[in-house]
């Protein structure tokens, strides 16, 4: 049997190499268009900020390694140019002209490439896109040579990544992004963090605005904003996504929706003995039900070992998993992940669903290096069914999303969290674990002990409710909502006739640091006839949910102002 593999890094290779493990009689050729083959795509953001510090260190493997390792023939330099269903042909072009290659099996992974939207000016050779290995060394070339100003279009996972090495290098960089966040599948109150890292690393973040053209310049390129603002650069970074690179294979026949190739649950395509995998295909959102490309090395990479099997051994193949679209970064000394579907994306299938905010330290409080896992769990409104999950901070990120993502995709509720048996010791966790933690919240919201405010109704509930403030008057001192009745939470048992005069008939809204408290709080009042609600994520979820606007909107006190312009 003859295989031949359309694109050789993520989900080719990964094809390739199962093959040969199940048969060693195959013939499998792996045709790739570019330079190299097996490179780390997820490590060119990295190696031009120079942390990796070897361009060799990128390429995973090579054809001459694959030949000696595999037995596979790896062809480099060789575009398929068309597809012939009926005689079962590709046709390749490469330096020694073009050909036709037969196949038995057919697998594409051709990927995605850097969307170029219709930006005028964007032919300017100072606009640079990272996808590929040049690409990252022509960027790292430029920012040797002493590029001063550069910016970046696109604020989702490569542009955060390309802004943060850039900003690194000492590069004044500006980042530009149409969404209303950075990193647009990240709920707001989860992105909120990332924007504050970047500013930190000196990036100037410009959210809700678009770039809209590009005017070439002699010493640099201006670049003028939807909001009438102008930048100077001497590098642009295009990273406004990806777009599959499957034009060649539509025009010759195989299924496409919004251009990415249509599969089964087993990657076989619209036509006989063609399967396609990876970022030029659609999968279906396991929570959703919408369809839409995952352009994730995970799942390509299972995808194509499972694309093997079905292959060469389409009894026992198992299904392609539809993939949650777990994903993580790493801005700063920030770490952001999400795994399964974000607000946005439930409610425009109108499933419902309660959000959950925490902020438990990552490990035990009393370790050294206790930092806050920022963590927002959705789940379904009758069951509790976890539908998806965001997190943000320092160390434990990826830990809390990898056991959420198994969680989901084992379809366990919420409350079932609690009973996770999760590793832990001071330095590494604590027994009652930030995973456990949104367990005992949720099942606490689920039964109804605790009732939940969220932070984005702060406008009705402040015009309808009395809001009692249960921290410290040292804390509220940082940033109060105006109007906020103070009561620490420990005074409250022996204060309650004052909030229920303050309240005069209102419901009774609190809020804390965090929202433990406040659900301590809620517990005394709700068991006191009041209508109480604690406010979610408490003080730390609201600041995230308000953003840039957080200092319109909170009260600090004259006393620690005029502290701070003391020590100004
Ligand atoms: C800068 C960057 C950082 C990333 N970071 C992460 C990360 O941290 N985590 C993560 O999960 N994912 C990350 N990704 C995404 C991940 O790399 C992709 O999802 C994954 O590589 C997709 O695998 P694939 O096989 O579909 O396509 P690719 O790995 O892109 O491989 C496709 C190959 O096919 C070749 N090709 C295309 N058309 C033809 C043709 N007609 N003939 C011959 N060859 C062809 C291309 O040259 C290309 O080499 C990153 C991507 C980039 C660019």
């Amino acid at each position: 049997m003859r295989i031949v593999i359309v694109g050789g890094v993520a989900g080719g290779m990964s094809c390739a190499a199962r093959a040969r493990r199940l048969d060693e009689s195959a013939e499998i050729v792996v045709l790739e268009r570019g330079a190299h083959v097996s490179f780390a795509n997820c490590g060119l953001p990295y190696y031009v900020g120079g942390e990796i510090e070897d361009q060799d260190a990128l390429l995973v493997q090579t054809p001459e390694r694959l030949r000696t390792a595999l037995n596979l023939d790896v062809r480099t330099g060789h575009d398929v140019i068309g597809l012939h269903a009926e005689t079962r042909e590709v046709v390749v072009r490469s330096t020694a002209g073009e050909e036709r290659i037969p196949y038995d099996a057919l697998v594409l992974s051709p990927g995605a490439a850097a969307a170029r939207p219709p930006i005028p000016g964007l032919q300017s050779p100072r606009v640079r896109t990272l996808r590929s290995v040049e690409d990252a060394v022509a960027l790292r070339e430029r920012a040797d040579a002493g590029v001063r100003r550069a910016v970046v279009f696109g604020a989702g996972f490569i542009g955060v990544e390309a802004a943060e090495v850039l900003a690194l290098r000492g590069i004044r960089t500006m980042l530009v992004e149409w969404a209303p966040h950075v990193l647009p599948p990240l709920d707001e109150e989860q992105a909120w963090p990332v924007t504050e890292e970047l500013r930190r690393l000196g990036i100037d973040v410009r959210v809700g605005v678009a770039a809209e053209r590009v005017v070439q310049g002699e010493d640099a390129d201006e670049i003028v904003l939807s909001d009438g603002t102008t930048a100077s650069a001497d590098l642009i970074v295009l990273a406004v996504g990806v777009r599959p690179d499957t034009a060649v294979f539509e025009a010759s026949g195989v299924a496409c929706e919004h251009g990415a190739i249509v599969t089964d649950e087993h990657g076989r395509t619209s036509l006989p003995a063609v399967w396609a995998v990876g970022d030029a295909t659609r999968s279906t959102d396991p929570i959703t039900g919408l369809r839409r490309p995952v352009a994730l090395a995970g799942p390509a990479n299972r995808a194509g070992r499972l694309v093997a099997d079905h292959i060469l051994r389409p009894e026992t193949a198992r299904p392609i998993p539809q993939p949650l679209g777990t994903a993580i970064v790493r801005v700063g000394t920030v770490t952001a992940a999400m795994t399964g579907a974000n607000r946005a994306a439930l409610e425009r299938v109108g499933i419902a669903f309660r959000t959950l905010h925490l902020h438990p330290n990552q490990h035990a409080g009393y370790f050294p290096g206790a930092v806050p896992v920022h963590l927002t769990l959705h789940i379904r409104e009758d069951d509790g069914l976890i539908l998806g999950a965001q997190a943000t901070g320092g160390d434990g990120i990826d830990k809390r999303i990898d056991v959420l993502a198994t969680a989901i995709r084992n379809q366990m509720t919420a409350p079932d969290l609690i009973d996770l048996d999760l590793a832990y010791a001071p330095p590494y966790g604590q027994a009652k674990d930030a995973v456990n933690l949104a367990g005992m919240l949720s099942a606490n919201v689920l039964d109804g002990t605790l009732q939940l405010w969220d932070a984005r109704d702060l406008d009705s509930v402040r015009a309808e409710s009395l809001i009692l403030d249960v921290r410290t008057m040292a804390e509220v001192a940082t940033g109060a909502i105006p109007g906020a009745l103070g009561i620490p939470h420990t005074e409250l048992r022996d204060r309650l006739d004052e909030v229920r005069s303050a309240a005069a008939g209102r419901p009774v809204r609190l809020l804390c640091a965090s929202g433990v408290r406040s659900a301590i709080a809620h517990r005394v009042l709700a068991q006191s006839g009041f209508d109480s609600a604690s406010l979610s994520g408490g003080m730390m979820t609201l600041r995230a949910v308000l953003g840039d606007h957080a200092g319109e909107v909170l009260a600090v006190s004259e006393d620690r102002q005029a502290a701070e312009g003391r020590a100004a």
